[in-house]
């Protein structure tokens, strides 16, 4: 049986929006992981592309958002700048039912200049590579200081391209109370150990089918 986005707890505005997206169910890995998410546990997800992934995080992220406060919010860390670029675009469209919510994407093989000008009159949420984050880290033009949501998207990826220490460096500038999310399409040993590292008893959810 497919389950509605209503049986959850989102404003009505939102569910309207998801509608208008053309998303009349949950798919299974949403129907398991937003329960939890938005309730705030941390959470590792299992499942694969094209499963409606992005949605978990985005939804949960933007719930917790208040656009009247101009800091950046979440962190979303991708492994490539095109999954970046998709991923922001995704979270535009969830964010559509609530008025001026900026979203900024930094990755790699753009200039750092403009990055750093649209982060400094608050970007409420951050999409991007871990190198490029931490060069802006580097150059002190990004304040993780009030991120609530941390997104590891594609984890096993990320560290696949040798991110471990980077994405270390960037977490340990988080609060530590945080919502941590991590989304993998496998679950080998070095996952297990980064999170154990930066996650607070996760829930562990999984899907092997879309619906
Ligand atoms: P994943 O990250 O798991 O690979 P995505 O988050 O990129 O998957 O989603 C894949 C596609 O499914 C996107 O085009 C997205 O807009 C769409 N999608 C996500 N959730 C739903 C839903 N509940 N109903 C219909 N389409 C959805
Ligand atoms: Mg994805």
């Amino acid at each position: 049986m497919p389950t509605s986005f209503a049986t959850l707890n989102l404003p009505e505005t939102q569910l309207t929006n998801l509608e208008n997206l053309g998303y009349q169910h949950m798919t299974a890995i949403q129907a398991e992981a937003l329960p939890h998410a938005l309730q705030g546990a941390d959470l590792i997800a299992q499942a694969k592309t094209g499963s409606g992934k992005t949605a978990v995080f985005g939804i949960t992220l933007l719930a917790k958002l208040d656009p009247q406060n101009f800091v950046s919010q979440a962190l979303v860390l991708c492994p490539t700048r095109e999954l970046s670029t998709q991923v922001a675009n995704e979270i535009r469209r969830l964010a559509r039912y609530q008025a001026n919510v900026k979203v900024v994407v930094l990755c790699g093989g753009q200039p750092l200049a403009p990055q750093a000008a649209s982060l400094e009159h608050g970007a409420h949420v951050i999409v991007g590579t871990p190198g490029r984050i931490n060069d802006h880290i580097g150059k002190r033009t990004i304040d993780l200081s009030h991120i609530h949501t941390l997104v590891l998207d594609e984890a096993d990826r990320m560290l696949e391209m040798g991110f471990m220490e980077d994405i270390g460096k960037i977490i340990s500038l988080t609060p530590k109370y945080r919502q941590t999310l991590l989304f993998s399409a496998t679950y080998p040993d070095d996952i297990k150990r980064l999170s154990a590292q930066f996650q607070r008893t996760p829930v562990q959810v999984k899907a092997d089918t879309l619906h």
